[in-house]
């Protein structure tokens, strides 16, 4: 079996992972700005990394998972120049900045359980780590590579990139971001355009400060990721994530805040999640092309036709590697819930098998978890995995028919790895399988049908075929699908 390769985005290639400790993995992921709802690009994001997380652990690593909270520093422009993202919100609900951040990262808890994604081992907010970005800021300061004007502190990006390559991650030279950029006009205390903000001086109307050795301020947004990675994580760790949207600027300035400080770069893994379009276009608020994790799990949207469980909108989310682009619409959707659908019932099917046929079976179960295992150690390709899956929801299926097919042995085997693929690796829930109904509506169905099976096999004992075939069609005319076996009759929702 070969190791996890990973798509190191720094390097542009395929890298097998070796993590500084064996056994250990240290992995920190950009979390949110909680100053407005939490939107689907999003949860794909932290979606993508909850699978990397599951499937890390499932392989016997210990992982600490490090996720941010950012509820300061981040600026409306998302470079140095506007209102806080927070306080803007605050002025326009008329409540507390911390009402603000408390609101939305209850929320986005919320959004995340709902999802079924599993919380970070540690999850820091900027406001909390205040203390050890000052002293980043300094450090940086006596390092040469950062200057104070005015009350606030810029990072020097012309100084820093005469010896350190600034623009590594995202492919960049200096020349054409000068080429992008505004000029400077004299309005900015900063010695370049390129230059970004360590500490900003905070105007009169600013209302989250700090105090802080160049008077009052708040730190820009690039440096609590630096600041909080390295105190839970060490200078040097195995795996930072994000979206792809923040490779440039915020991760280029991550890895040159940490050089600058201490010589590491930091992770040694960089992974980018893609975006998520909708309806074959990039998501955007003002043009009305969005969709909120509410509206897809209460239908009430003018792109959908009706809900969709949270499981289901994982499984769809998990049929796209996390490096492509994925687009959501309500027929992938439709089908995406149909398919998962099959592999839940496939699943109850051989939970509820009987003891039947010869030990071993004909289908290879260890190969096709070899190969299982393969997908995902190629990058988490998850689409491959869940192909492989469905092989296995075929083998069920043929076994129904010919018990020799996965055997005694095979069968309770299959079931083993299948139950951790589907729910512990994929994160998927088997309540969402029946539509909305949660666990207890299950369990009164399947006391409901437990009668009705019963009267049905009552009805066959009699040789009464006409009663037997009626209960069967009523059924299926429910979406109930009965399945008789030597064991007694099972069922299946369709
Ligand atoms: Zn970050």
């Amino acid at each position: 079996m070969s190791g996890i390769q990973i798509y190191d985005s720094h390097q542009g290639a395929l890298r097998t992972f070796e993590p500084l400790q064996a056994g250990r993995v240290g992995m920190y992921v950009c979390g949110p700005t909680v100053y407005s709802h939490v939107h689907l690009g999003n949860v794909r994001t932290f979606l993508s990394f909850d699978l990397i997380f599951r499937y890390l652990q499932y392989r016997g690593f210990k992982v600490r998972y490090v996720r941010n909270i950012t509820d300061a520093g981040h600026l409306v422009d998302d470079a140095d120049e506007g209102e806080d993202k927070v306080a803007k919100r605050a002025k326009l609900e008329q409540i507390e900045p911390m009402e603000v951040v408390q609101k939305y990262t209850v929320n986005f808890h919320d959004v995340m359980r709902a999802f079924n994604a599993l919380p970070p081992s540690i999850e820091p907010t900027a406001t909390g780590h205040i203390v050890e970005q000052i002293a980043m800021t300094q450090q940086l300061l006596s390092n040469g590579w950062a200057y104070e004007a005015n009350g606030s502190v810029y990072f020097d990006v012309e100084a820093y990139s005469q010896t350190h390559p600034y623009g590594e991650l995202s492919g960049r030279n200096t020349e054409e971001m000068m080429s992008g950029s505004r000029d400077l006009d004299g309005q900015s205390d900063k010695r370049s355009p390129l230059d970004f903000a360590l500490w900003k001086k905070a105007s009169d109307a600013h209302i989250m400060r700090w105090a802080s050795p160049w008077g009052e301020g708040f730190p820009g947004w690039h440096l609590e990721c630096s600041a909080m990675s390295t105190k839970y994580l060490g200078e040097e760790f195995d795996i930072h994530g994000g979206g792809m949207d923040l490779k440039f600027p915020h991760h280029e300035c991550e890895i040159a805040q940490n050089k600058g400080a201490h010589h590491h770069g930091g992770a040694r893994y960089w992974m980018h999640a893609n975006m998520l379009t909708l309806n074959g276009k990039r998501m955007s608020k003002s043009t009305g092309n969005t969709l909120l994790p509410e509206e897809l799990l209460s239908g009430d949207s003018p792109h959908l036709s009706k809900a969709y469980s949270a499981s289901v909108a994982r499984f769809f989310i998990h049929q796209a590697q996390y490096r492509s682009v994925l687009d959501f619409s309500d027929e992938a959707l439709q089908a995406a819930e149909k398919g998962h659908q099959r592999l839940m019932n496939a699943f109850k099917t051989l939970s509820q098998r009987a003891k039947q046929g010869p030990k071993e079976g004909q289908f290879d179960v260890q190969a096709w978890q070899n190969r299982c295992l393969e997908a995902m150690n190629n990058d988490f390709n998850s689409p491959i995995l869940i192909a492989h899956l469905f092989d296995a929801v075929k083998a069920i299926q043929a076994d129904q028919n010919d018990p020799a097919h996965l055997g005694q042995a095979g069968a309770a085997a299959l079931l083993g790895h299948l139950e951790a693929w589907i729910f512990v690796v994929l994160g998927l829930q088997a309540d969402a399988a029946s539509g909305t109904a949660g666990a207890s509506s299950q369990k009164a169905l399947d006391a409901a049908m437990a009668i009705v099976l019963d009267a049905r096999r009552k009805a066959r004992e009699q040789k009464d075929w006409a009663a037997s075939d009626a209960i069967r069609d009523l059924l299926a005319a429910g979406g109930i699908q009965i399945k008789d076996g030597a064991e007694g009759s099972s069922y299946t929702i369709q």
